[in-house]
Protein backbone atom coordinates (compact mmCIF):
# COMPACT_ATOMS: atom_id res chain seq x y z
CA UNK A 1 0.00 0.00 0.00
CA UNK A 2 1.56 3.43 -0.69
CA UNK A 3 0.33 6.64 1.04
CA UNK A 4 1.65 8.82 3.76
CA UNK A 5 4.00 7.46 5.83
CA UNK A 6 3.62 6.57 9.63
CA UNK A 7 3.46 8.67 12.31
CA UNK A 8 1.91 6.81 15.21
CA UNK A 9 1.22 2.99 16.05
CA UNK A 10 -1.85 2.17 18.63
CA UNK A 11 -2.02 -0.94 19.97
CA UNK A 12 -4.94 -2.98 21.88
CA UNK A 13 -3.88 -4.43 25.35
CA UNK A 14 -5.34 -8.11 26.38
CA UNK A 15 -4.13 -10.36 23.88
CA UNK A 16 -2.00 -8.05 22.13
CA UNK A 17 0.99 -6.31 24.34
CA UNK A 18 -0.29 -9.39 26.82
CA UNK A 19 -0.85 -12.98 25.87
CA UNK A 20 -3.96 -14.18 25.56
CA UNK A 21 -4.90 -15.80 28.77
CA UNK A 22 -7.77 -18.19 29.04
CA UNK A 23 -8.49 -17.84 32.40
CA UNK A 24 -11.30 -18.89 34.96
CA UNK A 25 -13.43 -15.52 35.30
CA UNK A 26 -15.26 -17.18 38.05
CA UNK A 27 -12.25 -17.49 39.92
CA UNK A 28 -11.53 -14.12 39.86
CA UNK A 29 -14.66 -12.79 40.92
CA UNK A 30 -14.66 -15.24 44.06
CA UNK A 31 -12.12 -12.54 45.72
CA UNK A 32 -14.40 -9.65 45.64
CA UNK A 33 -17.54 -11.65 46.37
CA UNK A 34 -15.77 -13.07 49.66
CA UNK A 35 -15.17 -9.21 50.32
CA UNK A 36 -18.83 -8.36 49.42
CA UNK A 37 -21.01 -11.35 50.96
CA UNK A 38 -18.75 -13.73 53.12
CA UNK A 39 -21.34 -15.96 53.72
CA UNK A 40 -22.92 -16.04 50.34
CA UNK A 41 -19.89 -15.99 48.06
CA UNK A 42 -20.03 -18.58 45.68
CA UNK A 43 -23.73 -17.08 45.09
CA UNK A 44 -22.58 -13.71 44.67
CA UNK A 45 -19.17 -14.66 42.22
CA UNK A 46 -21.58 -16.20 40.14
CA UNK A 47 -24.10 -12.75 40.27
CA UNK A 48 -20.87 -10.81 39.52
CA UNK A 49 -19.57 -13.12 36.70
CA UNK A 50 -23.24 -12.86 34.99
CA UNK A 51 -23.36 -9.44 35.76
CA UNK A 52 -19.76 -8.83 33.98
CA UNK A 53 -20.94 -11.11 30.85
CA UNK A 54 -23.93 -9.21 30.33
CA UNK A 55 -22.04 -5.94 30.48
CA UNK A 56 -19.97 -6.75 27.81
CA UNK A 57 -22.52 -7.93 25.62
CA UNK A 58 -24.82 -4.49 25.80
CA UNK A 59 -21.29 -2.71 25.54
CA UNK A 60 -20.91 -4.77 22.41
CA UNK A 61 -24.15 -4.27 20.80
CA UNK A 62 -24.73 -1.10 21.47
CA UNK A 63 -20.96 0.29 21.72
CA UNK A 64 -21.70 1.84 25.30
CA UNK A 65 -18.58 1.96 27.26
CA UNK A 66 -18.34 1.78 31.67
CA UNK A 67 -16.76 0.79 34.86
CA UNK A 68 -16.14 -2.04 36.99
CA UNK A 69 -18.60 -0.60 39.68
CA UNK A 70 -21.38 -0.80 37.02
CA UNK A 71 -20.86 -4.87 36.74
CA UNK A 72 -20.63 -5.16 40.95
CA UNK A 73 -24.00 -2.35 41.15
CA UNK A 74 -25.72 -4.90 38.86
CA UNK A 75 -24.83 -7.95 40.68
CA UNK A 76 -25.56 -6.17 43.86
CA UNK A 77 -29.10 -5.64 42.53
CA UNK A 78 -29.71 -8.98 41.14
CA UNK A 79 -28.70 -10.59 44.45
CA UNK A 80 -30.41 -7.87 46.59
CA UNK A 81 -27.15 -7.12 48.35
CA UNK A 82 -26.66 -3.35 50.11
CA UNK A 83 -23.25 -2.92 49.70
CA UNK A 84 -21.75 0.32 50.82
CA UNK A 85 -19.87 2.33 48.50
CA UNK A 86 -16.18 1.28 50.12
CA UNK A 87 -16.87 -2.08 50.54
CA UNK A 88 -17.41 -1.88 46.33
CA UNK A 89 -13.92 -0.52 46.24
CA UNK A 90 -12.13 -2.90 48.25
CA UNK A 91 -14.28 -5.76 46.29
CA UNK A 92 -12.86 -4.18 43.36
CA UNK A 93 -9.29 -4.44 44.68
CA UNK A 94 -9.54 -7.83 45.29
CA UNK A 95 -10.83 -8.50 42.11
CA UNK A 96 -8.36 -6.47 39.90
CA UNK A 97 -5.27 -8.32 42.40
CA UNK A 98 -6.44 -12.09 41.03
CA UNK A 99 -6.12 -10.49 37.83
CA UNK A 100 -2.49 -10.05 38.37
CA UNK A 101 -0.65 -12.46 37.02
CA UNK A 102 -2.82 -12.37 33.85
CA UNK A 103 -1.70 -9.50 33.40
CA UNK A 104 1.83 -9.40 32.19
CA UNK A 105 3.30 -7.24 29.30
CA UNK A 106 4.83 -9.87 27.11
CA UNK A 107 8.52 -9.71 26.86
CA UNK A 108 9.12 -8.34 23.50
CA UNK A 109 7.10 -5.35 24.33
CA UNK A 110 9.37 -2.96 25.64
CA UNK A 111 12.06 -3.93 22.63
CA UNK A 112 9.63 -3.14 20.31
CA UNK A 113 8.12 0.01 21.44
CA UNK A 114 11.96 1.70 22.00
CA UNK A 115 12.66 0.70 18.87
CA UNK A 116 9.84 2.26 17.50
CA UNK A 117 10.33 5.46 19.37
CA UNK A 118 13.96 5.63 18.04
CA UNK A 119 12.42 6.31 14.67
CA UNK A 120 10.42 9.07 15.97
CA UNK A 121 7.07 6.73 15.53
CA UNK A 122 4.56 8.12 18.68
CA UNK A 123 2.51 5.22 20.57
CA UNK A 124 -0.29 5.05 21.61
CA UNK A 125 -2.72 2.46 23.45
CA UNK A 126 -6.51 1.83 23.33
CA UNK A 127 -7.89 -0.83 25.52
CA UNK A 128 -11.66 -2.10 25.79
CA UNK A 129 -12.01 -2.17 29.47
CA UNK A 130 -14.05 -1.74 32.23
CA UNK A 131 -11.23 -1.45 34.94
CA UNK A 132 -9.91 2.01 36.23
CA UNK A 133 -6.58 3.56 34.42
CA UNK A 134 -4.84 3.72 37.57
CA UNK A 135 -4.97 -0.41 37.70
CA UNK A 136 -3.85 -0.74 33.73
CA UNK A 137 -0.89 1.98 34.36
CA UNK A 138 -0.25 0.05 37.22
CA UNK A 139 0.92 -3.68 35.46
CA UNK A 140 2.08 -1.29 33.18
CA UNK A 141 4.75 0.55 35.14
CA UNK A 142 5.39 -2.84 36.96
CA UNK A 143 6.56 -4.12 33.19
CA UNK A 144 8.87 -0.78 32.61
CA UNK A 145 6.34 -0.19 29.68
CA UNK A 146 4.20 2.70 30.59
CA UNK A 147 6.28 5.64 29.78
CA UNK A 148 7.27 3.76 26.57
CA UNK A 149 3.66 4.61 25.22
CA UNK A 150 2.85 8.50 24.70
CA UNK A 151 -1.05 8.43 24.72
CA UNK A 152 -3.35 5.50 26.80
CA UNK A 153 -7.11 5.51 25.89
CA UNK A 154 -8.84 3.15 28.29
CA UNK A 155 -12.87 3.15 27.55
CA UNK A 156 -13.97 3.09 31.06
CA UNK A 157 -12.88 6.26 30.69
CA UNK A 158 -15.02 7.04 27.69
CA UNK A 159 -19.08 7.03 26.90
CA UNK A 160 -17.76 4.37 23.66
CA UNK A 161 -15.81 1.02 22.94
CA UNK A 162 -13.79 -0.11 19.94
CA UNK A 163 -15.16 -0.75 17.14
CA UNK A 164 -17.10 2.79 17.54
CA UNK A 165 -15.17 5.53 15.47
CA UNK A 166 -14.94 7.80 19.12
CA UNK A 167 -12.58 5.63 20.72
CA UNK A 168 -9.83 5.83 17.33
CA UNK A 169 -10.79 9.51 17.52
CA UNK A 170 -10.21 9.93 20.96
CA UNK A 171 -6.37 8.45 21.01
CA UNK A 172 -5.50 9.88 17.66
CA UNK A 173 -6.32 12.90 19.89
CA UNK A 174 -4.29 11.88 22.73
CA UNK A 175 -1.50 11.85 20.38
CA UNK A 176 -1.55 15.10 19.48
CA UNK A 177 -3.93 15.22 16.42
CA UNK A 178 -2.68 12.13 14.23
CA UNK A 179 -4.48 12.01 11.34
CA UNK A 180 -6.10 8.58 10.52
CA UNK A 181 -3.85 7.93 7.18
CA UNK A 182 -0.56 8.39 9.15
CA UNK A 183 -1.49 5.79 12.01
CA UNK A 184 -1.58 2.12 12.25
CA UNK A 185 -3.89 -0.01 14.44
CA UNK A 186 -2.23 -3.34 15.99
CA UNK A 187 -4.64 -5.84 17.38
CA UNK A 188 -6.27 -9.01 17.87
CA UNK A 189 -9.65 -8.86 17.52
CA UNK A 190 -10.90 -8.64 13.95
CA UNK A 191 -14.18 -6.61 14.68
CA UNK A 192 -13.53 -4.16 17.26
CA UNK A 193 -9.54 -3.39 16.29
CA UNK A 194 -9.61 -4.47 12.83
CA UNK A 195 -12.81 -3.28 11.35
CA UNK A 196 -13.25 -0.43 13.93
CA UNK A 197 -9.55 0.84 12.84
CA UNK A 198 -10.15 0.74 9.04
CA UNK A 199 -13.18 2.22 9.63
CA UNK A 200 -11.52 5.29 11.52
CA UNK A 201 -9.47 5.54 8.26
CA UNK A 202 -6.21 3.63 9.73
CA UNK A 203 -4.07 0.86 8.58
CA UNK A 204 -4.77 -2.02 10.69
CA UNK A 205 -2.59 -5.06 11.30
CA UNK A 206 -4.06 -8.14 12.52
CA UNK A 207 -2.12 -10.75 15.64
CA UNK A 208 -4.34 -13.70 15.12
CA UNK A 209 -5.84 -15.18 17.92
CA UNK A 210 -8.50 -18.05 17.41
CA UNK A 211 -10.23 -17.56 20.94
CA UNK A 212 -11.69 -14.49 19.98
CA UNK A 213 -14.85 -14.15 17.39
CA UNK A 214 -14.16 -13.88 13.85
CA UNK A 215 -15.53 -11.20 11.76
CA UNK A 216 -15.59 -10.13 7.70
CA UNK A 217 -12.69 -7.69 7.72
CA UNK A 218 -9.65 -8.09 5.84
CA UNK A 219 -6.53 -6.53 7.66
CA UNK A 220 -3.95 -4.53 5.70
CA UNK A 221 -1.40 -6.81 7.09
CA UNK A 222 -1.16 -9.93 9.58
CA UNK A 223 1.90 -11.06 11.33
CA UNK A 224 2.22 -13.93 14.20
CA UNK A 225 4.69 -11.85 16.26
CA UNK A 226 4.59 -8.18 17.26
CA UNK A 227 8.21 -7.83 16.41
CA UNK A 228 7.61 -8.40 12.69
CA UNK A 229 5.46 -5.45 12.96
CA UNK A 230 8.94 -3.35 12.00
CA UNK A 231 8.69 -5.29 8.09
CA UNK A 232 5.42 -4.58 7.55
CA UNK A 233 6.04 -0.49 8.73
CA UNK A 234 9.51 -0.69 6.51
CA UNK A 235 7.18 -1.51 3.75
CA UNK A 236 4.83 0.97 3.91
MG1 LIG B 1 -7.26 -7.80 22.49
Amino acid sequence: MSGASVEAVVFDWGGTLTPFHDVDLLDLWRAAARRLAPERAEEVAAALLAAEQRWWEEAVANGRSGTTHDVLRAAAAATGLDVPTELHDEALLAHLDAWTPHTRTLPEVAPLLTELRGRRIKIGLLSNTHWPRQWHEHWLARDGVLDLIDARVYTSDLPWLKPHRQAFDAVLAALGGVAPARAVFVGDRPLDDISGAKNAGMRAVLIPNNAVPGYDVVPDATIERLPDLLGVLAAW
